[in-house]
């Protein structure tokens, strides 16, 4: 059975608000660790994925992966997958993107619209739901640990939902 734990949500005003929840979330990240990242379209899961490599020291810019599936970026001591896997609706394409490998010893992976292909990823994962608000720049992301491999920063993660920008 896999086991799940539901954060409380946190609340952005900005897209920068985001990206600063984002950093936070990176600096509890390590090698190995799969980040799974919802929402509709413009919801901000590009953006998030752009503060989190930020925080890892990326310094080339993080462009939206939509077409090219996957992006490989050098942080300081790890490396940022980047993957959108909205376009894909066949499993062999997943199996093609070979998450096994990407998912390593040396990287974080954060994979766009991964919730559809949730049952393809290798081990837990930590899913980050982002909704629109009522005001244009209002967001509320969810955070929820799935498997065991995010359970031990349970304590990380709650610290963190107790931030935001106030929303
Ligand atoms: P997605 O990858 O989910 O399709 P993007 O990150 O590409 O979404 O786009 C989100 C858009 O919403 C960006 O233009 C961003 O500036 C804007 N935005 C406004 N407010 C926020 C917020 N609070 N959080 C994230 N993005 C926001
Ligand atoms: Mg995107």
């Amino acid at each position: 059975m896999i086991v799940a734990v539901q954060l409380p949500t946190v609340g952005t005003t900005s897209a920068e608000g985001t990206m600063e929840v984002a950093a936070s979330l990176a600096g509890l990240a390590r090698a190995g660790d799969l980040v799974v990242l919802c929402g509709d379209l413009g919801a901000g899961k590009t953006a998030f994925t752009q503060g989190f490599g930020r925080a890892m020291g990326v310094t080339s810019p993080i462009t939206s992966p939509t077409f090219t599936l996957a992006n490989r970026y050098l942080g300081t001591s790890l490396t940022l997958n980047h993957l959108d896997v909205y376009r894909l609706n066949q499993i062999e394409e997943v199996r093609d993107l070979g998450l096994d490998e990407l998912v390593d010893s040396r990287s974080v992976t954060l994979v766009e619209w991964g919730d559809a292909i949730a049952g393809a990823l290798p081990g837990g994962y930590l899913e980050v739901r982002i909704s629109l608000g009522s005001g244009p720049d209002d967001r509320f992301m969810d955070f929820r640990i799935v498997g065991s491999e995010w359970s031990d920063r349970e304590a990380g993660l709650l610290a963190l939902t107790a931030g935001g920008d106030g929303c």
